[in-house]
């Protein structure tokens, strides 16, 4: 039944290594609009992205939602077209195909959706769905064809019987399996996963993840899983790349990543995972506000303004934790009602627990301050903000602020530096030696 493969493994073996790179790709940037007159900033969903993928890895692709790990995966696939930079795939630039080179370059990829409802069309049926691909290709006889979807129908783990059966007689597992199915139809090398068990319930997600790496195992591909679950990369993944705000923060093994993170931003994603034995518990860091928008990223460190590691300027490297805290969630709320990408809707919403657009200025710096004892100096700049913001000019509010306690982080882009072998980097001004590392931070101050 299987005999399809049995050929194609042969074939993938021969000459190739496990751990030589598969895709390369160098100063990727994905933008959305921003090129028309009227449309505005460009939203930068992807922005300067360096990594490779190597063949027959679980390369996981993590990050919160909106910071473009979908987007990424639809470069790789040619499905959006890059604004900059180069994707190279077996060694090809597969950003300027066009045509028939790049209908001939699409076999070798494929995607799977997180969605199995929206990405399968619900008046084919079954084995028409998965037989698309190879009509879309031509790809040999019609009675091949047949036999090809039968065989992907067992590899995956449905029954002949299902050839016949719409989606909607399907549970959401199974659907899943056609999406598979359909993604491995032309026997590609590489596979974009992009949450493929996130819309599953959590007994039928390890069957899905079983499945998935049983036939990497089988026909030697190489995946890009994109995930939110930090869980399922730990399970899964070989390395892992952490994104934020269109920027890989950091990339690794998997298993140096998770126990011990070098980038503030690997920090705070994972120490939001409940540890198991509450004796290895570690200190958790609540992060403030959300993402600034893709289309108005902070100057310096994309991370910057939410940082709870960020450099302190010199003259208040020693300022209590809460009161260099509260400046910082101050800052926040200013950053937040400055940002005209939001709507009025977006804008309101909790910060810190607190509802912060109705609120008056000094109501929240009230809150913020509260009863902590705020030196002079730092008090005098608030007290100049506030009377900006009072006169209604967010601008020299914000950039008072950025004058007194700004840092590096605020005004240059951090590098990527090798952290912890050769095979780690990350991108935080902390790993340069004039600074205190993110873990000794971590140490020093105080995160509760
Ligand atoms: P993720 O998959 O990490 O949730 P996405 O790649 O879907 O993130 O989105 C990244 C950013 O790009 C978001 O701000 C999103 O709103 C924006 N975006 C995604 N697709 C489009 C599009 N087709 N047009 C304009 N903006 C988009
Ligand atoms: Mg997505």
């Amino acid at each position: 039944m299987t005999t399809l493969y049995q050929e194609r493994r042969e074939d993938a073996t021969v000459g190739t290594q496990t751990g030589e790179t598969l895709v390369e790709i160098d100063g990727l940037k994905t933008y959305y609009g921003g090129d028309g007159m009227f449309s505005g900033k460009p939203v930068k969903a992807v922005d300067d992205v360096n990594f490779d993928v190597r063949r027959g890895e679980t390369l996981g692709l993590v990050g919160e939602s909106g910071c473009g790990k979908s987007t990424l995966g639809r470069t790789l696939m040619q499905l959006e077209t890059a604004t900059a930079g180069d994707v190279r795939y077996d060694g090809t630039d597969i950003t300027t195909l066009s045509g028939k080179e790049l209908k001939e370059w699409r076999q070798n990829v494929q995607m799977v959706f997180q969605d199995p409802d929206s990405s399968l069309n619900t008046r084919m049926t079954v084995g028409e769905i998965i037989m698309e691909p190879l009509n879309v290709h031509g790809w040999k006889t019609p009675q091949k064809r047949r036999e090809r979807v039968r065989a992907l129908l067992e590899i995956v783990g449905l029954a002949e019987e299902h050839y016949y059966r719409y989606p909607f007689q399907f549970s959401g597992g199974q659907k899943q399996r056609v999406g598979i199915a359909r993604a491995l139809a032309l026997e590609p090398d590489f596979l974009v996963l992009d949450e493929p068990v996130s819309a599953l319930d959590v007994s039928v997600q390890a069957k899905i993840l079983n499945l998935l790496d049983d036939l990497q195992d089988e026909f030697g591909l190489t995946y890009l899983m994109i995930a939110h679950d930090l869980s399922v990369v730990e399970h899964i993944c070989d390395r892992v790349a952490v994104m934020y705000l269109g920027k890989i923060m950091e990339i690794g093994p998997v298993d140096a990543i998770f126990d011990d993170p070098a980038n503030p931003y690997t920090n705070s994603l994972l120490s939001a995972i409940p540890e198991p034995d509450p004796s290895q518990e570690k200190s958790r860091i609540t992060l403030r506000g959300t993402p600034p928008s893709p289309r108005d990223p902070p100057a310096g460190c994309v991370f910057s303004t939410r940082c709870p590691f960020k450099i302190r300027p010199e003259k208040y490297e020693d300022l209590d934790d809460d009161v260099w805290e509260a400046v910082e969630v101050f800052r926040e709320v200013l950053r937040e009602r400055s940002d005209v990408t939001k709507s009025a809707g977006e804008r309101v919403r909790e910060l810190l627990g607190m509802e912060t657009k109705g609120m008056d200025v000094e109501e929240v710096v009230e809150d913020a301050f509260g009863d902590l004892n705020t030196p002079s100096d730092v008090r005098q700049t608030v007290d100049e903000a506030v009377e900006y913001v009072e006169r209604d000019d967010l601008e020299s509010a914000q950039e008072t602020l950025r004058d007194e306690f700004g840092s590096v982080c605020e005004g240059e882009q951090p590098e990527q530096h090798q952290v912890g072998g050769t095979d780690r980097v990350s991108r935080c001004h902390r790993h340069r030696e004039e600074y205190m590392d993110t873990q000794e931070y971590l140490r020093t101050h105080d995160f509760s």
